[in-house]
């Protein structure tokens, strides 16, 4: 899969993007990454990107015309025109599902703001898809390309060895992911719970799956409305909420 990043610090994307498991990607061209300076597309010798608000307002606005240029450079030769991500506050926040979904395509352009955001036109000119990495604001799109590279990445075939298979990752089945633990086996004074040493494969798996269920009814349980659960799961759930009800029946 190739990415194609459209930013002000190429330097950021590559180092970032050139480091751990998305960098051996990169070595072994599972993921190909070019980035692409807007700036050298900037109309003038000072290299100006970015230009005062059309009605005021603080801060400033990056211009539509080197985004377009630095656009048509990156698409020029591909075989089908890339769909466009620009990482906005102001998008449809990034899931699993999306990270998914994504990875199914060839070539992949993100297109990081910087400022105030971008001029409004070349989003609409270039039908760019507003993606949000959550609810707050960063300086700039850099870390939110890099998140979804990397959370894109660990879906494409072949970036992820066996032992690092994102299948049982969390959301991967709409749940958060089990505790997990290694050696040692007892650490001040807590110990690694029996059933994962009984070597007892559906056991352990059972176990596994309430960890789940419990941790994602904790933290998200909104993320339980879109779980298909099994009889044991909801038995597991109601003998959880019932054990709840008692202890705040005791408390009250
Ligand atoms: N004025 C913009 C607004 O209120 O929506 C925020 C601009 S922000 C300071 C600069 C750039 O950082 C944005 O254009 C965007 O590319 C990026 N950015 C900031 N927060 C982000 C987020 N949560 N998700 C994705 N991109 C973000």
């Amino acid at each position: 899969m190739n990415f194609i990043v459209l930013t002000l610090f190429p330097e950021m994307i590559e180092q970032g993007i050139g480091t751990s498991i998305t960098g051996r990607a990169l070595a072994q061209g599972t993921i190909r990454l070019k980035t692409i300076n807007i700036r050298d597309y900037s109309h003038d010798r000072y290299g100006h990107v970015d230009d005062y608000p059309y009605g005021g307002g603080a801060g400033m606005v990056m211009m539509a015309p080197p985004i377009y240029e630095a656009w048509e450079s990156a698409v020029s030769g591909l075989p089908k025109k890339p769909r466009l991500i620009y990482v906005t506050p102001q998008g449809k926040v990034f899931n699993q599902a999306m990270a998914k979904e994504l990875a199914q395509e060839d070539d992949l352009v993100i297109l990081c703001g910087h400022y105030e955001g971008v001029d409004e036109r070349v989003l609409e000119e270039l039908k760019a898809e507003p993606v949000s990495i959550g609810d707050y604001v960063l300086t700039g799109g850099e870390l939110p390309a890099m998140v979804m590279i990397d959370a894109i990445s660990r879906m494409v075939p072949g970036v992820l060895s066996n032992e690092e298979s994102g299948e049982e990752e969390s959301f991967m089945n709409g749940l958060l992911e089990y505790p997990q633990y290694t050696r040692p086996d007892v650490f001040m004074g807590r110990e690694v719970p029996e059933v994962l040493k009984s070597g007892h494969h559906a056991n352990i798996a059972r176990w596994r799956r309430d960890q789940s269920l419990l941790r994602t009814l904790n933290t998200r349980p909104e993320l339980l409305n879109d779980v298909v659960l099994d009889k044991k799961d909801k038995i597991f759930l109601e003998n959880v909420k019932t054990a709840c009800n008692l202890a705040d029946d005791m408390i009250n």
